[in-house]
């Protein structure tokens, strides 16, 4: 079974979010558990813990198909060891935020060496702070996402994530999330039949679907390989709708959560809808 949902809004406290979902007919959904353009927030209060519970269970989604998302001021790969100090006590707090929600994961991008130093150094220290992030809090696996490779991004290869898996200590707090606008931009096709499996078949040889714990479902405005990130609505950009058919009807894929954050909230209902009509 699928469980397709879209990044929804928080506006107003996290406890909006499951409400959010269900009015767009989600079976999953992500969240910023905090303003993502920010680096300090609030402490959630009980009630707005007791709130988002309650809702959730309201709505009948699991918190395994909830995927959130931290902020995108985090460098967990910094050169700057300043910076980087900064950027995991943020994500320790979002780690914990996620921990006192019930939830079960939390998405993050791995990290940018602003060109100053290796992709290999840059990616050291991304696993050294994901061990010391693991040694610090509870439960949460913490899910690399795939990146487009823009800018100093690291993680756009599949090598790069199994070569930060490799590095962690404990592998059963770490997981991967394939987004497909930036698996095409990064050079992954998966227009074709062809193209898809191999692509998947990569995955599986380098990282492992047993790692896989969620995706993002985007099509893309940029080329294959471009480095470029630019999401599109789904069967509107270079990906095109025949990819999105090959992922709704693979099994790898699965009870984990589907995510779209495609450029349209206005259409989401429409894009989920036409995602499950895919199902053979
Ligand atoms: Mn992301
Ligand atoms: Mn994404
Ligand atoms: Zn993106």
């Amino acid at each position: 079974m699928k469980f397709v949902g879209a990044h929804v809004s928080a506006a107003g406290g996290v406890f909006n979010a499951p409400i959010n979902a269900k009015e767009i007919g989600a079976k999953a959904f992500a969240i910023f558990t905090k303003n993502q353009r920010q680096w300090k927030a609030k402490p959630l209060t009980e009630d707005a813990v007791r709130k988002f519970k309650e809702n959730l269970k309201a709505v009948g989604i699991k918190p395994e198909h909830v995927l959130p998302h931290d902020s995108y001021l985090i460098n967990l790969g910094s050169p700057d060891p300043e910076k980087r100090r900064k950027s995991l006590e943020a994500f320790i707090d979002e780690v914990e935020r996620c921990y006192q929600l019930g939830l079960k994961y939390l998405n993050f991008h791995p990290g940018s060496h602003l060109r100053k130093i290796s992709e290999e150094e840059c990616l050291k220290i991304v696993a050294d702070s994901v061990n010391e992030a693991i040694s610090r809090t509870r439960d949460i696996v913490l899910v690399i996402e795939n990146t487009a490779g823009q800018g100093s991004n690291v993680g756009y290869r599949f090598e790069h994530i199994a070569q930060i898996i490799e590095l962690v200590e404990d592998k059963s707090r770490i997981g991967v999330c394939l987004d497909t606008c930036h698996l095409f931009a990064a050079g992954y096709d998966i227009r074709t039949r062809e193209a898809y499996e191999k692509t998947m078949e990569e995955f599986d040889q380098i990282v492992g679907f047993k790692y896989l714990k969620g995706m993002h479902l985007n099509d893309a405005k940029s080329q294959l390989g471009s480095r470029v990130d630019r999401h599109h609505s789904i069967g509107k950009g270079n990906i095109g709708l025949e990819a999105f058919r090959f992922i709704m009807n693979d099994p790898r894929l699965d009870n984990i959560p589907l995510i779209l954050e495609t450029i349209d909230p206005s259409i989401w209902k429409e894009e989920i809808e036409l995602l499950y009509s895919l199902v053979e």
